[in-house]
């Protein structure tokens, strides 16, 4: 089986979710290339060369793929994808854009989401908002997925890199371009890749009162989540939403604070490695999934636990 991985790149830094791409990869076959899509992406190519697993990588850099349209990847899958069984990539904002149109051009059902391979024809993937996994059998020619990336694991560093073949840019797609786009400068770690994710919901209940989690994530160099329902009130912005309709994430240590534990917010959160709820209710459904609960007003909790780690 030949497996083509595209790799996530972002302003040419190639992301920590390749590494759980690989890994997908390999539980379908060792046979994996690798397509670096980008612009000043030297760098990030240099790294994935080194990902244990990839056998070779194909390189094209062009301006229009700085900010690709779904359109103009596509041409240039599409311009690969018949010597290749399976085109992988990680569940994120720009495969869920390009991956359904490159399985309608190849009359294909794509599949979503993947948390489990089991063989290179049945897979598993969370349904229902996480609630059921459902095993999936599939007949199909080729497969075309997208991975949750937390549900894999990260493959390991080579000291053989892959070998390297540069490709030509497909035609740009003139049917959509590329307007602006708005990015949240922040100091603070990305909240896909943090370690540590302190998060607030609507118990906090205002805007400043918000600041509270700022300061306990700060003192943990943290990132910073959020309830939809935090969210909605515009105690902070969409982009740190969690759950469902916002980011999955699974980071070493999530701390739930003001948050009920609805399945829409489990969905995002439950992979956590270690999870510490602060809750006045004691009823709360997030002390169902908690490692580690405090039942307390959060308004004398949190910023007696601010003190204890400034000390
Ligand atoms: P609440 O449910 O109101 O909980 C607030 C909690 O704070 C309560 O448990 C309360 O006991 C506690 N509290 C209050 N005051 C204090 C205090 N002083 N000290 C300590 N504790 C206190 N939600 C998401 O989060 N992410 C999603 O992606 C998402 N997607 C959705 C998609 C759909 C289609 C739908 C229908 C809903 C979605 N939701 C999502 C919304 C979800 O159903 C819940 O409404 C939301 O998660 C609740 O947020 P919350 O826990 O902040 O608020």
């Amino acid at each position: 089986m030949k497996i083509l991985i595209i790799l996530d790149i972002h302003n040419g830094v190639l992301s920590s979710s390749n590494y759980a791409l690989v890994t997908a990869g390999k539980k379908l076959d060792e046979d994996i290339t690798a397509l670096a899509i980008g612009q000043d992406i030297q760098q990030a190519v240099e790294k994935a060369q080194c990902i244990q697993g990839i056998k070779k990588i194909l390189w094209v850099e062009d301006p229009i793929y700085t900010h690709p349209t779904a359109e103009t990847i596509c041409h240039l899958i599409l311009q690969h994808a018949k010597n290749y069984d399976a085109i992988l990539s990680v569940d994120n904002s720009l495969s869920k854009n390009f991956v359904p149109r490159l399985a309608a051009l190849l009359d294909i059902q794509p599949l979503s989401d993947i948390i489990d391979i089991i063989s290179p024809t049945q897979f598993r993937r969370p349904i229902y908002a996480g609630n059921a996994i459902a095993t999936i059998s599939t007949q199909q020619e080729k497969l075309i997925a997208t991975i949750r990336q937390t549900a894999f694991k990260q493959a390991e560093v080579s000291s053989q890199p892959a070998n390297i073949e540069k490709i030509t840019p497909a035609a740009a797609s003139t049917l959509s371009f590329f307007v602006k786009q708005q990015i949240t400068a922040s100091e603070r770690p990305d909240l896909k890749s943090a370690n540590i994710v302190v998060s607030g919901g609507r118990g906090l209940q205002s805007k400043e009162n918000f600041s509270l989690i700022e300061k306990l994530a700060d003192c943990l160099k943290a990132a910073i989540g959020a309830t939809r329902a935090a969210v909605d009130a515009g105690y902070i912005s969409n982009d740190h939403q969690v759950g469902q309709t916002g980011k999955i994430i699974a980071p070493q240590l999530y701390i739930a604070i003001g948050i009920s534990g609805a399945i829409q917010h489990l969905a995002g959160m439950k992979e956590s490695k270690i999870i510490v709820a602060i809750n006045q209710d004691e009823n709360a459904p997030i002390f169902q999934i908690a490692d580690y609960g405090l039942v307390m007003d959060l308004f004398q909790a949190v910023p007696a636990l601010i003190e204890a780690l400034k000390k």
